[in-house]
Order: structure tokens, then sequence, then C-alpha cells
């Protein structure tokens, strides 16, 4: 990792949002000049078709803190976020959406928490969200729940955009997929100290969502992988085993209840009784079979999964986006 030189990063993934860029780099740069700390701005455009890099080029031409670094196709949010990360030269990473939803008029307060409390993480919270209900906030409430209460990494606001890390905590985070909303959760294992501070939630401007209803499922099923990842991706085994272990040691005691019933048939009914009783129609038989071979199963997937790990762990540098090229301001370094 290469030495931080500035105070601040911030990083921003671009995807059409050219009619916002202006008012919200105004709005960031204002901000930013006040707090009188050496910062860069990194816009990362993310396959835009709709011109924004053209604006992020005219914009750069009048700021030499704007960095562009432009994807060669649209790889996700994620993908602009991590690029973001390996690229930034800062002490603090902020990370911002570039649809003016987050107000940089938050960013100082963040910081000021940030240093005060000698935080690694400050993430903003939502209070009063502009979303809809049913859609958007309820499963964002459940979710939170949910990962706060697996991973430990206590949040109100995993979705917030605008979040404040310690340079260390988002260079040693190995994002993929969708995994960007997880980073607090993912960063836990190396022990940060995380706080929230209430942050403004404003209307889009311009533009729409490029997330539908589709989203709240893919989070959910992330939130499957996350909490398997940070509780037993080191050790597949013990869950895999312990659930294939339960449900073959069920299957062989059902099993073992279907010979004592029809031993205990013969002692009390003489042989009549013994060969009455069939162990081969019972519905328990079928129980039985099912859940020992389940049982074989579930420890044959963990053992997969101990050397699929294994791999994951050793294969893990593929990145997962692709740079076109970086545009570095004129003046500058
Ligand atoms: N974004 C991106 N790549 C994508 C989708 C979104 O870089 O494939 C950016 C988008 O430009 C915005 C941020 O991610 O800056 C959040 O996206 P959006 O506002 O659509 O999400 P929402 O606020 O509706 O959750
Ligand atoms: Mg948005």
């Amino acid at each position: 990792m290469e030495n931080p030189s500035l105070d601040l990063s911030i990083v921003m993934p671009v995807y059409n949002e050219a009619g916002n860029l202006p008012v919200l780099h105004a709005e960031l740069k204002a901000v930013l000049d006040r707090l009188g700390r050496s910062y860069e701005i990194l816009a990362v455009d993310d396959g835009s078709t709709d011109g924004s890099l053209e604006v992020l080029r005219r914009l750069q031409r009048e700021d030499p803190h704007l960095r562009i670094i432009r994807f060669r196709r649209n790889f996700g949010q994620t993908a602009a976020f991590a690029a973001g990360f390996d690229h930034a030269r800062g002490r603090v990473v902020i990370t911002i959406d570039a649809d003016g939803q987050n107000d940089p008029a938050d960013i100082p307060r963040l910081l000021k928490v940030m240093e005060e409390g000698d935080y690694d993480i400050v993430s903003g919270w939502r209070q009063d969200r502009k979303e809809p209900f049913i859609t958007r906030r309820l499963p964002s409430i459940v979710a939170n729940r949910i990962i706060s209460r697996t991973t430990g990494v206590r949040l109100h606001d995993y979705g917030c955009s605008l979040k404040a890390y310690r340079a260390e905590v988002v260079k040693n985070v190995h994002l993929y997929g969708e995994l960007h909303r997880f980073i607090p959760a993912l960063a836990g294992w190396m022990g940060v100290r995380v706080a929230e501070v209430p942050v403004n939630d404003r209307p889009r401007a311009y533009g729409k969502s490029k997330y539908g209803i589709s989203r709240t499922i893919r989070v959910l099923l992330d939130l499957f992988t996350v909490t398997y990842l940070l509780s037993f991706s080191s050790r597949p085994m013990q869950l895999f085993g312990l659930i294939g272990l339960g449900l073959g040691g069920l299957g062989g005691l059902v099993g073992l209840y279907l010979v004592g019933a029809k031993i205990a048939h013969g002692i009390l009914e003489g042989a009549e009784g013994f060969r009455a009783y069939r162990i081969g129609t019972s519905p328990w038989l079928m129980l039985s079979v099912l859940l020992t071979v389940l049982g074989v199963q579930f420890i044959v997937m963990g053992l997969l999964g101990e050397v699929i790990t294994r791999t994951y762990h050793e294969a893990q540098d593929k990145p997962i986006y692709a740079i076109r090229e970086i545009i570095e301001p004129e003046e500058g370094e």
C-alpha cells in the first residue's frame, strides 16, 4: 500500500449523473476548501452513457483536486467504490453518492466525530429518509437489524453511502458482488471502532435511481453470504458438519426406533406380531433414509466448503473492475 499523502479522499461512484454533478461538485468544493485540509475528489465513472464523463472533464479544468477514474464499462457501485479505495491517497476516505442525495455539508461533522472519538468508521444515518416506506425503508430496517445482530457491528443505516473510513480500513476489505453496503461489517474482523452521525437525506434532483425492487431481494441474499463469510467462512465444516451430524443422528435414531418397534412387537405378540410389523412400508423409514442421506450430504458440503475456502483465500487478487484510463488534473502533483 502506498503511503497516504493527503488528509482526505472523497470517493464518488458516478453512473449517468450528468445533471447532478455540477451542483454536487460545487457543494463539495465549498465544504472541502473551508476545511483547510489537503484533499482529492476521486470520481469513478462507472461506464456512464449520458455524458457524465464530459461533465467531469469540464469540472476538472477548474479543479485540480478532481481525479477521474474511467471504467471500461458499467461494473456497478461496489466496483466503483473498490477502484476508488485502491487509488485513494488520503488518510481518511469518505464515500458519497453522486446524485446529490447525500449532503456534503455533513462531511465536517463526520470528521469531527472520527477525530474526537478516535473512530475507524463514522457512518451517516439518514434519520429522515425521503424514499418510499414499503419498497425502500422497511426492507432496509429489517436488513440493518439482521446484519447488526449477526455481525456485531451495530449500525442503523448500512445503506447510507455517506461514510468516513480510515484508509487502512477500506484498503483491507476485499469487495465483490454488491457487498459495498456491508463494508463496516466486513471490516469487523480487524476490530473497528464505529460511530454514527445523523445526516441529511435529500431527494434526487436529476435522473433516476439505478436500482429497482429486485435489489431488496439481492440484499437479503447478500445478507446470508455476509453472515456466512463472517461467522463460518474459515471453518465451513463447523456449520455444515454440525447440521449434517444433527440430521444424520436423527435419521439413525428413527431407524433404531423402527427396528426396536419391530422387536418389541415380536416380544409382546410373538412371531406373528414380529412379521406383521412392517418396516418397509412405514412412513418413518422414508424419514430415516432422508435424514441420513441429507446428513451425509451436509458433511460432504462442509468438506467442499473447506476446500473452496482455501482456494478463495488464495485467489483473492482477481480485480472486479477494468479501468480504461485515469484522468489526472493538469495542475497538482
Ligand atoms: N452507481 C454506480 N454504478 C451503478 C449504479 C449506481 O456508480 O451501476 C452510483 C450512482 O451514480 C450513485 C450511487 O451509485 O452515485 C447510488 O445510486 P442510486 O442513487 O441509483 O441508488 P439509490 O440512491 O437509489 O439507492
Ligand atoms: Mg441515490
